[in-house]
């Protein structure tokens, strides 16, 4: 099967060619024809399958016939760099068409999102918060909106983003195509389903499985050795590009710090950084100058990578979706990929639940040749203990202050080619008209401390997440926070 058959409008299968794109995943197989025909659809997958073209594709198509300079499709995400990511993805596969697609998410100036909107735009992709900012301020006009989409709609409510979607929802004209996707179907995103949804076409792929391309490898070690196995692993594999996941932002700046000094070109992507920052850690990450990047769990949700070789899991998530997610970053687009994952002996039960989600245990490895005897060191013993549970801040409202410069626990030099400090290298909204096919990555509209898991960090240190989530009592993410 080729993207021919789905008839898409001949601008938007330029696009399609351009791109690359030869054969349609199986969500794009399945969620273009309804999407073109105008029903609402539900999609379960996870970041990697394709999803972004699987609506962007469908819906360029029917903007292309209308109006212009009028908001006509709004996609809410979680997360900043999600939104980048398909805002560039969609500025690449319209590129042959005039449909203008801005971001607006918070932690950055609101003055050049407000100019973008008021010069007119087509499609808006936006993190919630902001999006409300722009509501109660009068500087977004909604009524024209055709089409709503909520990706990655479980990582919105994880972070606490529920009630914010329920408003921008009531601002919405109720007639219209509404599309939701969703790695995960927890009872809270199933009940917002047939609330929105109007006889949804359901269409689902792999469960939350990660990529069968991936190769999966625990490693058993003490905690204090974790990361001179670390540097063993990464000097005994052929890694091209390698994505070091830990528990807290703290442990993901150190880490970062400890592979600098060895010779690496690593980064960490944390929370507390500016956006420019973080996003010059994703470029660099991206672009080859940091062959390592290490973050929390929330700054690489929706991150793009797709030559992703080895995903090392410095800390085991808190979770087995986390872990499918985290997986999620290697493998991508059948390459295939290798997932290290270092555990203690505390590790034991999150291990057995993640080997029930991949349907079968996972090998167990030892390095030969390391010394896995050392004893902990008796002063600094900062990475004998396992990491503590992040502090939890409490959500500060976006302001115009917040913008561009929140100093962040940078460290190291900029990477080569990232803009000067204080200057967003895409601007607040990205640059409206179609973009080459490069994506930038995005990190979570919230910042601040995020619980357990964060986004990932690149080895100059540029930080991800920004609002703290105010997460509902009842669900488990947001006890003990890992994703
Ligand atoms: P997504 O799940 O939307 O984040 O997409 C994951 C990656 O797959 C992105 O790098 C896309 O550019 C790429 N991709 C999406 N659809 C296709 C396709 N049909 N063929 C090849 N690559 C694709």
């Amino acid at each position: 099967m080729d993207f021919q058959q789905f008839n898409l409008h001949p601008q938007i299968q330029a696009g399609v060619e351009a791109l690359g794109y030869r054969n349609p995943t199986p969500i794009q197989r399945d969620a273009i024809p309804p999407v073109l025909e105008g029903r609402d659809v539900m999609g379960l997958a996870q970041t990697g399958t394709g999803k972004t073209a699987a609506f962007g594709l469908p819906l360029l198509t029917r903007l292309v016939p209308g109006p212009r300079g009028k908001l006509r499709a709004l996609v809410l995400a979680p997360t900043r760099e999600l939104a980048e990511q398909i805002n560039d993805a969609l500025n690449a596969m319209g590129r042959f068409t005039r449909l203008r697609s801005i971001t607006v998410y918070g932690g950055v100036n609101i003055n050049p999102q407000i100019k973008k909107l008021k010069e007119g735009v087509e499609i808006v992709v936006a993190c919630p918060g902001r999006l409300l900012d722009h509501i109660s301020q009068g500087t977004v006009d909604l009524t024209g909106v055709e089409a709503l989409v909520l990706d990655e709609a479980d990582q919105m409510f994880d972070m606490g983003f529920l009630p914010d979607v329920r408003r921008i929802l009531r601002a919405l004209p109720a007639k219209r195509q509404t599309l939701m996707f969703s790695a995960t179907m927890p009872d809270d995103i199933r009940k917002l389903a047939q609330e929105i949804l109007h006889q949804p076409v359901t269409v689902q792929v792999s469960r939350t499985a990660p990529a069968a391309t991936v190769s999966h490898a625990l490693y058993p070690v003490p905690q204090h050795l974790k990361t001179p196995l670390l540097l063993e692993l990464l000097r005994h594999s052929d890694t091209e590009s390698v994505l070091v996941f830990t528990k807290t932002k703290h442990r993901a700046k150190r880490v970062g710090e400890q592979l600098e000094k060895s010779g690496y070109r690593a980064a960490s992507l944390q929370g507390n950084l500016s956006q420019n920052r973080r996003q010059a850690a994703l470029d660099g990450f991206r672009d080859g100058t940091f062959q390592i990047l290490v973050a929390t769990d929330i700054a690489a949700r929706g991150i793009d990578v797709s030559q992703v070789s080895h995903v090392i899991n410095y800390d085991i998530p808190d979770t087995a979706e986390a872990y499918t997610h985290r997986i999620g970053r290697t493998g991508r687009a059948a390459r295939t990929g290798d997932a290290f994952t270092m555990v203690t002996t505390e590790d034991a039960v999150m291990v057995r639940s993640i080997e029930r989600v991949l349907g079968s245990p996972i090998e167990r490895r030892r390095m030969e040749g390391f010394d896995y005897t050392v004893p902990a060191p008796k002063k600094d013993a900062e990475f004998a203990r396992p990491p503590r549970e992040p502090q939890r801040r409490r959500e500060k409202p976006a302001s115009p202050a917040a913008a561009g410069g929140q100093g962040g626990a940078a460290h190291g030099a900029r990477p080569a080619g990232s803009p000067p400090r204080g200057q967003e290298k895409r601007g607040a909204t990205a640059t409206p008209g179609t973009r080459p096919a490069g994506q930038p990555a995005a990190t979570g509209e919230r910042s601040g401390s995020r619980p357990a898991n964060q986004p990932p960090a690149g080895k100059h240190a540029v930080g991800a997440g920004t609002r703290t989530s105010q997460r509902p009592p009842s669900h488990p993410a947001r006890r003990g926070g890992t994703r």
